[in-house]
């Protein structure tokens, strides 16, 4: 079953590429070569994916993907959005997941790539997707996380997670008392093409150990394994 997809890339024969490939796979492509009108043609029809460059005249990537996740219409708030960029600064990496995009990928990248990712996300984002991917919430000692509307609450309150915490978090609970390594959860959190440093592994963890544990200094939730990775602690 195609979707509508939202190209929103100035750069007419990368769009027109992009365009192409997806339209092979069954989907209904638009496209807008600058931010603004992307973000009103997001705004007049929500698709079901938004691909977005981040260096765009009239609007750039960053405003465009903060008016969409600050949309009053609920609807358009959770469009998967996949940042698309030429610059290549870690800091923009970062600022466009803080942003709310749900992934992010740099060019030049290979249109399989592209393809792989926007199937994925659409696969998640899917309403039948989501019945039968987990009814019920993964649980470890007070923490429960909904895989199906990615929400994490803690003793019933929810915590607000960024999109790589949330799924390193996944990742870990899913399998609870198994050591995962740094590279595995690096693969399985962030995709085996990212290329990154293994702390960030570690920051990311810390992140998630301030939001999640009574005291982060002393971790009962995410155990940490030395020499090896890091677990959930099993209630066994
Ligand atoms: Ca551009």
């Amino acid at each position: 079953m195609g979707s509508r997809i939202l190209i929103i890339e100035d750069e007419p024969a990368i769009a027109a590429s992009i365009a192409y490939n997806l339209r092979r796979e069954g989907h209904a492509v638009a496209t807008a070569a600058d931010g603004l009108s992307g973000l009103d043609s997001a705004r007049r029809e929500p698709p079901d994916l938004i691909i977005l460059d981040i260096m765009l005249p009239r609007m750039d990537g960053f405003e465009v993907c903060r008016s969409i996740r600050e949309s009053s219409a609920l609807e358009l708030r959770q469009v998967p959005i996949i940042v698309v960029t030429a610059r290549t600064a870690e800091g923009d990496r970062v600022v466009g997941l803080d942003l709310g995009a749900d992934d992010y990928l740099v060019k030049p990248f290979s249109m399989r790539e592209l393809t792989a990712r926007t199937k994925a996300l659409l696969r998640r984002s899917s309403p039948g997707a989501r019945k039968s991917d987990a009814a019920t919430p993964l649980a470890a000692g007070s923490i429960l996380l909904d895989l199906d509307n990615r929400r994490v609450s803690r003793r019933g309150r929810a915590i607000p997670l960024k999109p790589r915490e949330f799924d390193l978090l996944a990742c870990l609970m899913q399998a609870p008392g198994r050591v995962f390594s740094r590279e595995d959860l690096l693969d399985r959190a962030w995709g085996t093409d990212f290329v990154g440093d293994l702390r960030t592994v570690d920051v990311h963890v810390r992140w998630l150990r301030e939001k999640l544990e009574d005291d982060p200094a002393k971790p009962s939730l995410i155990e940490t394994v030395r020499g090896v990775g890091y677990r959930i602690r099993s209630e066994r």
